[in-house]
């Protein structure tokens, strides 16, 4: 386990009745905001709550800041806030009494912080939970959990339900906030916009598996779309196929080794440069194919 990472998933296994999460392994190092993407029902809920400790793993070590989530979990979770859908505040009660109720349970609790980040972000203290808007809900759990003064955040579909607009801000202030406190992040999402501008480092999962989990430079940089017919396609390294995509004209190849597929293509063919969108889709598009 490396000392350097906020969070090391490691052969974790995890199986519902026709749902297997297997052999999940990545880390995320501290300092960085992780994106934790695939299509709904891929298990990105589930591998939150594994870390969260609120379902079992059935193998594998999750260590955050080098601790074990199990043995540990005191500890490792005074150190995480968590932000997720259905987060257990209560709807007929104030903000402020339960800022007052719920900030009792930590020890590193700052009011000065809550006071500080409620005022950027707008929310009405004095109005009861269930008053609130989506958006402003979020903005409440966000404000909640960064007030404990936790070391790594770890939010479930924050931006789901959320307009794009506010989905913009919240990941630009998360990133912000990143950088002036070295925070660590990992969010899942399904929207790949939603990567753009803020993921460092993007682990994609796809029916219970990581397909890949490398920082943006890595992906962007090293991976690359290969566009040809099907015959440039048959000719490449199968390993280095990622996923395919059909067009009336032609075909479009994922492919993970762009330098390698530049060099055994030739001049010839057309290697181009990767988008986190072009990546998304062709990676689930192999899935649909091997489903
Ligand atoms: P995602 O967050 O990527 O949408 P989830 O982790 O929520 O995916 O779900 C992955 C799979 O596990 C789904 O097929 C879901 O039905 C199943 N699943 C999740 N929780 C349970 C549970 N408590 N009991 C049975 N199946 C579950």
């Amino acid at each position: 386990m490396t000392p350097d990472h906020a969070l090391e998933l490691s052969g974790v296994r995890k199986s519902y009745p026709g749902f297997t999460l297997k052999d999940v392994s990545f880390a995320l190092p501290r300092g960085v905001i992780g994106g934790l993407i695939g299509p709904n029902g891929s298990g990105k809920t589930t591998i939150i709550k594994l870390i969260m400790n609120l379902v079992r793993r059935e193998a594998g070590e999750i260590r955050v800041f080098g601790l074990d989530n199990r043995t540990n979990e005191i500890a490792v979770k005074s150190r995480i806030g968590f932000v997720y859908d259905v987060p257990g505040f209560w709807d007929d009660q104030s903000l402020d009494s339960q800022r007052r109720a719920l900030g009792a349970f930590y020890p590193r609790w700052s009011d000065d912080t809550f006071r500080r980040l409620a005022g950027e972000f707008g929310l009405p203290l004095d109005k009861k939970y269930k008053a609130l808007s989506h958006g402003a809900r979020t903005k409440f759990a966000l404000a909640m959990a960064l007030s404990h003064e936790a070391d790594l955040l770890i939010m479930d579909e924050p931006t789901a339900g959320l307009d794009p607009i506010f989905r913009r801000e919240l990941l630009k202030r998360l990133s912000a906030l990143l950088q002036e406190e070295g925070k660590s992040i990992l969010f899942s999402t399904h929207i790949t916009s939603d990567l753009e501008r803020v993921a460092d480092v993007i682990t994609f999962i796809r029916a219970g598996e990581i397909a890949f989990s490398l920082t943006r430079d890595e992906l962007l940089d090293g991976w690359a779309i290969v566009r040809g017919d099907d015959r440039v396609v048959r000719e490449l390294d199968p390993r280095v196929v990622k996923g395919v995509r059909r067009r009336a004209l032609g075909v479009d190849a994922l492919v993970s080794d762009g330098a390698a597929v530049r060099r055994a293509l030739g001049a010839g063919a057309v290697v181009d440069k990767v988008t986190l969108d072009d990546v998304m889709v062709l990676m689930a598009g192999e899935a649909r194919h091997a489903a």
